[in-house]
């Protein structure tokens, strides 16, 4: 009797104990408080040199959680932790979770793209793509190289949920340290379609450089964009964010769909 009255006890100040509130309390999402931004601060740090050898050698977009995390601190782990936790339906905005790569994908990497950046041929990163997804995009290539005599380029495919959350954590001091804010411009790990096969995106470039990023009004100008919308679907791809949708019309970003309906 004697014990359990003192194991109640133990229990009850334990959860009256002013740290054990604070490390059940919730990540700010309006603006990091400051013990968070210093851990955040650190965490990019930590991460900084993994980041740089995984781009130079192509890497990054693949990378695992388990390789995220080999640089980090057990508290910049946990931190990482809460924000894979977060549910994006409590954030506003349109995005969801989408199936996670299931770990059995092999991936098609997409080496010695150029385009053209201020009058000058660059070679662009490194793009992954599952192989159904790849093999759809090159029937489509050849079908839209009959018909215009032009081609698309991969700007950006895969991007596994872990290089997302670095991603994500990457822009968040562009964004005000908000994480709500962030969201409405950086997909939560989990839930961007460049992350998840079964939806795998594709963001489109012009081999003369015209894409999202830098010149997006010139995109849906575009008689390739034109031939996207006629034809696409035949290949299984389809415009994600269309305009008058919910999210921001992206003319570029295109998702291919395993079980497509026409082709
Ligand atoms: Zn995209």
């Amino acid at each position: 009797m004697r014990f359990r009255w003192i194991q109640s006890v133990l229990i009850s100040l334990a959860l009256a104990a002013p740290w054990a509130a604070d490390s059940a309390a919730a990540i700010s999402l309006d603006g990091l408080s400051e013990p968070e931004v210093a851990l955040l601060k650190s965490t990019l740090k930590n991460l900084d040199p993994l980041i740089t050898q995984r781009k130079r050698e192509g890497t990054a977009p693949v990378m695992t959680f388990e390789e995220l995390y080999v640089p980090l601190k057990s508290e910049q782990a946990a931190f990482l932790d809460e924000i894979r936790r977060l549910d994006p339906a409590g954030l506003g905005g349109s995005s969801r979770k989408l199936p996670a790569p299931t770990g059995q994908e092999s991936f098609v990497r997409l080496d010695h793209q150029t385009n053209i950046k201020e009058g000058r041929p660059v070679r662009m990163d490194s793009q992954y793509l599952p192989r159904p997804a790849f093999e759809a995009y090159q029937r489509m290539m050849a079908a839209i190289e009959a018909d215009l005599g032009k081609r698309l380029l991969v700007e950006s495919g895969y991007r596994s949920p872990a290089y997302q959350l670095y991603l994500f954590l990457f822009y968040l001091p562009k964004h005000g340290t908000s994480i709500r804010e962030t969201n409405r411009h950086v997909a939560l790990p989990g839930c961007s379609e460049h992350g998840s096969p079964a939806f795998q995106a594709i963001d489109f470039i012009t081999p003369a450089g015209i894409n999202g990023e830098d010149r997006p009004g010139e995109f849906e100008e575009l008689q390739e964009y034109g031939w996207l919308q006629a034809r696409a679907r035949e290949f299984g791809f389809y415009l994600s964010y269309p305009s008058g949708g919910p999210s921001a019309f992206e003319p570029w970003h295109w998702h291919y769909e395993d079980n497509h309906r026409d082709g």
